[in-house]
Formats: structure tokens, sequence, C-alpha cells
């Protein structure tokens, strides 16, 4: 199975784990989940394995994780410029 290069966001604890491979993820990547799935999933799914499941390249759920944080969804952390 292809792994999800990126590491969790640095210096903060991952937020949820994968259902499928057990990969540890980031509060905005377990609310794309929601986002894209069903909004009171309980099966949460990494950006590789959601990305699968959904035909979407990780890269494409990464740019939608921005979008979201830009649109100031509440289910993501705010976006800051730099
Ligand atoms: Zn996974």
């Amino acid at each position: 199975m292809e792994r999800y290069p990126k590491p969790v966001a640095v210096g903060r604890p991952a937020d949820a784990y994968c259902a499928e491979c057990d990969s540890p993820m980031t509060g905005d990547e377990a609310a794309l989940n929601y986002k894209l799935t069903d909004r009171k999933t309980t099966h949460i799914l990494c950006p590789a394995c959601l990305g699968k499941k959904l035909e979407l390249p990780p890269h494409t759920l990464q740019e939608m994780i921005i979008l979201f944080r830009k649109q100031r969804c509440r289910m993501f952390s705010p976006w800051v410029e730099k």
C-alpha cells in the first residue's frame, strides 16, 4: 500500500488514526472525511486511503483542505497567511 509521505503537523500530536492503515493524521485531514463522506462517520481515513476510496490523488485532498481552511469552515483549523 502506498504510504502517505507527509508527516503529521510538526509539534502536534496526531488527532486521529486511519481506520484502515493506522497512519496518524491531523485534525484537518480527519475533518475532510466528514466533508467528503458522512458528517457522522466514525470510519476516519488518512488522505492516502480516503483518496483511494474516492479515486482522488492525495494532493487534491490537500488542496481541498486548504480551500476549506481559507473558506473558514469551522471543522478545519483557520488558514493563516504567511
Ligand atoms: Zn490510511
